[in-house]
């Protein structure tokens, strides 16, 4: 087969780019069950970095599949096809020399550490949003439990469908016994220093 596909090197180098944006890009990839705190997290952590003069931007779950994973649906390798398009986006985001902050689910160990290689394990710091399925399902934030456990939603992580916890986070969060703010300074103190040059 004829090869049409010729990819080329920026003449911008990556080096250039980090001094430009005067940051150290970095994926802090939020993990954890549904209700566990991810979005919450993520929103603030993106407000603080973005004050403090940072470009960073948000990948989230919802968000994603409303364009970039249309049509991809909750099974196993739906989920994966869905994370490695998030992994993707998220590359080209950190060459580009944003911060990215991603909230996602992301139940399989093999997933999260299949984007850790993707992006490189320098730029990858994985935090852990450990909340008990007892107390997500508790928050029941936008009422997904209760279908879940009547079978509406099938493949639903925690219910009908597993979630490994990851082997060995760069943090990892206690959401049912810390307050949002305690939870958003830990990354914060983790984070700041990796990110800033
Ligand atoms: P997810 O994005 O993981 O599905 P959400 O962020 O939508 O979860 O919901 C988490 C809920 O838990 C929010 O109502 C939030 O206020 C609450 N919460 C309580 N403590 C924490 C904490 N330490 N970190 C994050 N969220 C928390």
């Amino acid at each position: 087969m004829t090869n049409i596909i010729f990819p080329f090197d920026s003449k911008i180098s990556y080096e250039q780019r980090k001094k430009a944006m005067m940051q150290d890009p970095h994926l802090i990839w939020l993990t954890g069950l549904s209700g566990s705190g991810k979005t919450t997290l993520a929103l603030r952590l993106e407000h603080y970095f973005f004050c403090k003069g940072f470009k960073v931007f948000i990948l989230d779950g919802d968000n994603v599949r409303m364009g970039l994973c249309k049509g991809l649906g909750f099974s196993e390798d739906d989920r994966r096809e869905n994370l490695r398009r998030v992994g993707e986006v998220a590359r080209l985001m950190l060459d580009a020399g944003l911060i990215v902050i991603s909230a996602f689910i992301s139940p399989c160990e093999d997933d999260r550490m299949a984007i850790k290689e993707m992006v490189g394990e320098q730029r990858f710091i994985e935090v852990y949003v450990n909340c008990s399925l007892q107390i997500c399902e508790e928050r029941d934030v936008k009422g997904l439990y209760a279908k879940a456990r009547q079978g509406i939603i099938p493949h639903f992580t925690g219910i009908s469908a597993p979630y490994d916890p990851p082997a060995s986070p760069a943090i990892e969060l206690m959401t049912a016994e810390e307050t949002v703010d305690e939870s958003v300074r830990k990354i914060i103190e983790f984070v700041g220093p990796l990110i800033s040059i």
